[in-house]
C-alpha cells in the first residue's frame, strides 16, 4: 500500500478542526500510521517547502505556518498520495469543490487547513523529513 504525508496546518488545530479532518480520512479508509502535534519551526518550514522558498508567497506561508502547532501524520492505502489530494481538494478553499475538506472549511488560498503530499518522490521525502523513524 501507498503512504502519503498530511500535515494539518495551524488553521486546523486553532479552528478546533482536528478531529474532523481526521474523521475523513479514517472514513475514506485510509490507515494513520504515524501522527505528531509539531511546532514547526522556521528551518522546518524551509525544507518542507524547499520549492516554493523564493516564490512572492513563501515569506506570509512561512508565518503561517509556524504560527502554532501543526498536527503532522502519514497515511497509508491504496493510492494514498491521490486519494487524500481529492480529499483535500484545489489549493485555493474559495476554487475548492463543496465535499473537499478546503471546499467545506477553507475561504483562504493560504490558510488551507491541509497539505498532502503531491507525488511518490514528494511523499518519500516528506516522511523521510517529518518522520525518519519510519524511513528504513
Ligand atoms: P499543499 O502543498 O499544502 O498540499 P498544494 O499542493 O495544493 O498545497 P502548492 O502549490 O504546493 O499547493 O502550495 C503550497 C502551499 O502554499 C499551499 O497549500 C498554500 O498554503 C500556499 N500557497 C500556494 N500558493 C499560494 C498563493 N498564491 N498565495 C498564498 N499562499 C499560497
Amino acid at each position: 500500500a501507498e503512504r502519503s504525508f498530511v500535515l494539518l496546518k495551524p488553521d486546523a488545530v486553532r479552528r478546533g478542526l482536528v478531529g474532523a479532518l481526521l474523521s475523513r480520512f479514517e472514513a475514506k479508509g485510509l490507515r494513520i500510521v504515524a501522527l505528531e502535534l509539531r511546532q514547526v519551526t522556521g528551518e522546518l518550514a524551509d525544507e518542507h517547502y524547499a520549492e516554493h522558498v523564493n516564490r512572492n508567497f513563501y515569506p506570509p506561508l512561512r508565518t503561517f505556518i509556524t504560527s502554532g502547532p501543526s498536527i503532522a501524520l502519514v497515511v497509508e492505502g491504496d493510492q494514498a498520495i491521490e486519494v487524500v489530494r481529492g480529499l483535500n481538494g484545489a489549493t485555493d478553499g474559495r476554487k475548492a469543490a463543496p465535499g473537499t475538506i478546503r471546499g467545506d472549511y477553507s475561504l483562504s488560498n493560504r490558510e488551507n487547513l491541509v497539505h498532502g503530499s503531491d507525488s511518490p518522490e514528494s511523499a518519500a521525502r516528506e516522511i523521510k523529513l517529518w518522520f525518519p523513524e519510519l524511513s528504513d
